[in-house]
């Protein structure tokens, strides 16, 4: 189901070589038309390095990226610049995405330039109302300090969209604003996705965020997916001690909603020589002698995936190297 490839926007699926420190490792993912997914976990749990290979900064040394169906390191210099057009980023850090010697207008009109499109003064304005930034002639002429936190992350959504693109990458793009500017462009972001037609892989490690915005969640830790579900479903029913670990730590608002609770201890392993166990064992109250082998990931219902021995048959021996979505 994850890898229809004629529906599918984006596919990766990126795998260990033995000899090298891996950041990111054998995670598959799909996204397909208009759906957002998210990807959560700790820093350091190889996110940043997950979407900087999906934008070739980074070359994976094993597995591939599809685009529309297509291998990515097959492009040539054209397939990259529609490439780069057709999949847009927000960063992080709205302080410094923006050029400070650009005004808005300028910043604006300079993506339609390289992306080679026309009939730029209606489409700045059209997006300057898409994001909210009203009236348009109050902002154009403005530069970057002149503008708050919230204003400029709208500016970046608005460079973003302004190219029309199939897939946006957002990388914790709310997490440096103060909360109600937060709450502000989770709302902007989630009516946008809705009427642009565009995809979106959100990256962060606030699960509260990203299950505002994402219709499925991808949870990462040490670089492997460990558990992926419908929003809802993760929400109401992890079935990974990881994944449990962080539901509970979002505040509930009906104290009678039961759960069980499950306690994170220690910190996560070095990532430096991490053998076949499981990842996360180290953390875990419901380790057994079997998670010193790496479980595998295993649909464990109608769209949920786990990686853990706790949901793993193990009277069927599938090995777990034949456990991973191919
Ligand atoms: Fe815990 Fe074992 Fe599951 Fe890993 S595989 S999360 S150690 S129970
Ligand atoms: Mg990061």
């Amino acid at each position: 189901k994850y890898f229809s490839q004629s529906t599918s926007v984006l596919d990766t699926l990126l795998r260990r070589r033995q000899d090298m420190i891996q950041a990111v490792d054998g995670v598959s993912l799909t996204l397909h038309e208009n759906e957002s997914h998210g990807v959560i976990g700790e820093s350091g749990c190889g996110k940043s390095t997950l979407l900087k290979t999906l934008i070739g900064l980074h070359e994976p040394t094993e597995g591939q990226i599809l685009f529309h169906g297509r291998d990515v390191s097959e492009f040539g210099r054209s397939d990259w610049k529609e490439f780069r057009s057709n999949v847009q980023i927000i960063f992080q850090d709205p302080f410094n995405a923006l050029d400070p010697k650009m005004t808005v207008k300028e910043t604006l009109l300079e993506s339609l330039k390289i992306h080679g499109m026309d009939d730029r003064e209606r489409r700045v304005e059209q997006v300057l109302k898409r994001v909210e930034l009203q009236p348009p002639e109050k902002y154009v002429d403005r530069f970057p300090r002149q503008l708050s936190g919230g204003e400029k992350q709208r500016v970046s959504i608005a460079r973003a969209l302004i190219v029309e693109p199939d897939l946006i990458l957002a990388d914790e793009p709310v997490s440096m604003l103060d909360v109600s500017t937060q709450a502000a462009i989770l709302n902007l972001l989630s009516d946008l996705m809705e009427d642009v037609g565009a995809s979106m892989l959100y990256i962060s490690h606030d699960l509260s965020t990203v299950s505002y915005i994402c219709q499925e969640i991808n949870v990462m830790y040490l670089g492997r997916i460990i558990e992926r579900a419908p929003t809802q479903e993760l929400l109401d029913n992890p079935r990974h001690p990881y994944a449990q670990a962080l539901i509970n730590a979002i505040p509930i608002p009906d104290p009678h909603h039961g759960r069980e609770r499950t306690t994170l201890e220690g910190a996560p392993r070095d990532p430096i020589g991490l053998d076949q166990g499981c990842r996360f064992r180290d953390r875990c109250g419901k380790r057994m002698d079997i998670c010193e082998q790496m479980p595998a990931f295993v649909e464990v219902e109608d769209g949920v995936e786990t990686a853990c021995h706790l949901y793993y048959d193990h009277e069927e021996h599938v090995p777990a190297s034949d456990a991973m979505p191919d």
